[in-house]
């Protein structure tokens, strides 16, 4: 753990000192800083948002949906900190011997339904699923495994213990689950219109608040108002009818397209994240696939904004 903090600081801080020198004026040469940047991706921890859940709920739909868990194991000491049996039963003992009946996602969730019960995972930054076979060595930070009639292992991994996995008969007692907004695949333009009217303030700030519409974060976020030109810091209160309806076809598309894409390069390996195919987050000076101008970086850390000032005018840049 100490190691691999140490790593990401020290990426962090080079990235961070280009970045500053960048701010400067000082010339950077592009290469370095798109060098810098790929070097700094590798080990950012990002969310995982819908496209990646969506894949995951299918790959495991085919794959665990109908298989009974024959053993349900708590590795510690990371185990006791992932799980929060919200029955404040015997965890394991409840679970052995359920049969998993159907999975789902919601926003940033995924529950697993058995008879009487409900697991349901918020992998935060960090959780991760894995299919892998019994006698395959288990990635560091597993922290709970279930085995499965199929001969599969359902394993939980999660390098900085902040996700959590619930176990409940109560939908409702899942903390940030019951207040969450619609799916954006299942909301109406004029739905979309009139949930954005309560809502003041930067657009990419609210198009990430999970009670306004569920399961975008910060990357899909910044791939949203590319695709729909629009500033991210432009407020909801100056965008014009226009631009709402925009707004709510880019999130169409892009989300649209985005599963087929994580579909094709995840594969079965449901602990990978496959972001290279992204039109600008975490493209920091590549060229904006639409216009050829190099994508600007406002934030840092897991609060990043990737734009492109061309495509995307407007709006007061915070903090510059
Ligand atoms: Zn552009």
């Amino acid at each position: 753990m100490g190691h691999r903090l140490t790593l990401i600081n020290t990426d962090f801080l080079i990235f961070l000192s280009v970045f500053t020198l960048a701010l400067a004026g000082t010339q950077v040469p592009g290469s370095v800083f798109i060098g810098v940047q790929n070097y700094f991706r590798s080990s950012l921890i990002q969310m995982p948002e819908l496209p990646e859940l969506e894949v995951v709920r299918d790959v495991l739909q085919r794959r665990v949906v109908g298989t009974t868990i024959e053993r349900a194991e708590i590795v510690p000491p990371g185990g006791a900190i992932v799980v929060r049996d919200l029955t404040h039963g015997n965890f394991g003992a409840a679970l052995t011997g359920a049969t998993i009946s159907a999975i789902a996602r919601r926003g940033k969730f995924l529950v697993f339904s058995f008879a009487t019960l409900y697991l349901i995972l918020n992998p935060k930054l960090t959780g991760r699923l894995q299919l892998a076979a019994r006698g395959d060595k288990r990635m560091a930070k597993t922290h709970l495994v279930l085995a499965l009639s199929s001969g599969d292992e359902l394993r939980y991994v999660d390098q900085k213990t902040m996700g959590q996995l619930y176990l409940t008969r109560d939908l409702t007692a899942v903390p940030d689950f019951a207040g969450l907004g619609p799916e954006p695949f299942d909301i109406s333009l004029d739905e979309f219109r009139a949930r954005l009217q309560k809502y003041r303030g930067e657009i990419k700030g609210i198009l990430t608040r999970g009670e306004f519409i569920a399961g975008i974060g910060n990357a899909y976020a910044d791939e949203i108002l590319w695709h729909a030109r629009l500033h991210p810091y432009r407020k909801r209160t100056q965008l014009t009818p226009d631009e709402i309806a925009r707004l709510y076809d880019a999130m169409q598309r892009a989300l649209c397209a985005a599963v087929e894409q994580v579909r094709a390069e995840m594969g079965e390996q449901i602990h990978l994240k496959p972001r290279d195919f992204l039109a600008v987050h975490l493209k920091t000076g590549e060229p904006c696939p639409r216009c050829g101008a190099p994508i600007s970086l406002v934030g840092a850390n897991q609060r990043i904004t990737n734009f492109c000032r061309t495509c995307q005018p407007g709006g007061l840049i915070k903090g510059m």
